[in-house]
């Protein structure tokens, strides 16, 4: 038993022994903490819709539909968007423990994305309007105030064509990086001021903003079809808060209806 008479290594080594251990060792494997890069970029290539959290985020994501349901909103086409669209992937990874939550979020810049019950009421309203109602979904629509893009998702499920305008270029350069995995053709990006409407798509079947102020932009009411209804937060006279304002157009003119009050960041002339 040589092995077991031989003396155990005392350090310092000498450094002729130091040579001969290492040569004696076999070769270590590489270690790979990360996926080799041909790898990712493989997987990356293959992915097409983002899949959140998986099967719980799912799960999540019902709940929240079904809490809505809850709250007296009436539409299974929104309902069946935002089963689809995971919320927590537009906002940052540290909130996205709150995604499902019906709360506003911030989105950097002073911005917020909108609370989902507020987001599913506007479009529950879009789709009240007389094309909507005809067609069955929202048609050409325009949406002021990208944001993060989750409103976007949505209409992009539910319009046949839409058009979104972001007046601060970093959300605008952040809607566009969210948006890409969905590869939506029919979605349109601007970067501009929404206040101006968005003229070579026009006229719009719906409109739906996500900023007020206090009025309607002449150009909204011009841009918006026979059939059509737009659907914007306004400040009421007095300041006395916001209301959601539908303005319908009709043969005739324009109709114009107050809703319930809610709270959205003030809509801004210019872009930066
Ligand atoms: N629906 C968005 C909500 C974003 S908050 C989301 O899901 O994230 C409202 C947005 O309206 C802000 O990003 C703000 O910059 C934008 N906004 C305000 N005034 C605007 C204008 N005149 N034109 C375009 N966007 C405007």
């Amino acid at each position: 038993m040589t092995q077991g008479s031989a003396k155990p290594a005392r350090f310092p080594l000498a450094l002729e022994r130091v040579g001969q251990a290492g040569s004696a060792a076999k070769p270590r494997e590489t270690l790979r903490p990360q996926r080799p890069l041909h790898e990712a970029a493989r997987d990356a290539r293959a992915r097409t819709v983002p899949q959140g959290l998986g099967l719980d985020s799912a799960l999540v994501r019902q709940r929240m539909v079904q809490r809505l349901r809850g709250e007296g909103i009436r539409c299974e086409p929104v309902f069946a968007a935002m089963d689809k669209v995971p919320r927590h992937l537009f906002v940052d990874t540290a909130l996205a423990i709150q995604a499902y939550e019906d709360t506003s979020l911030p989105i950097g810049h002073g911005q917020t994305i909108s609370k989902p019950s507020v987001v599913a009421r506007m479009i529950e309203l879009l789709f009240d309007g007389a094309s909507a109602r005809a067609a069955g979904h929202l048609g050409r629509t325009l949406e002021v105030g990208t944001g993060c893009g989750y409103q976007t998702a949505l209409l992009a499920q539910l319009a046949r064509r839409v058009v979104s305008i972001e007046r601060l270029r970093p959300l605008y350069d952040k809607a566009v990086l969210n948006l890409a995995p969905w590869r939506l053709d029919h979605v349109r990006l601007v970067y501009g001021d929404g206040m101006l409407g968005h003229g070579p798509n026009a006229p719009y079947d719906s409109l739906v903003a996500a900023a007020g102020g206090d009025d309607l932009p002449p150009a909204w009411l011009a841009q918006l079809a026979v059939g059509g209804r737009l659907v914007a937060p306004m400040h009421r006279w007095g300041g006395r808060g916001q209301v959601l304002v539908v303005v319908d157009r009709h043969e005739g003119g324009l109709v114009r209806t107050e809703h319930e009050s809610v709270h959205f960041v003030p809509l801004k002339s210019g872009v930066v």
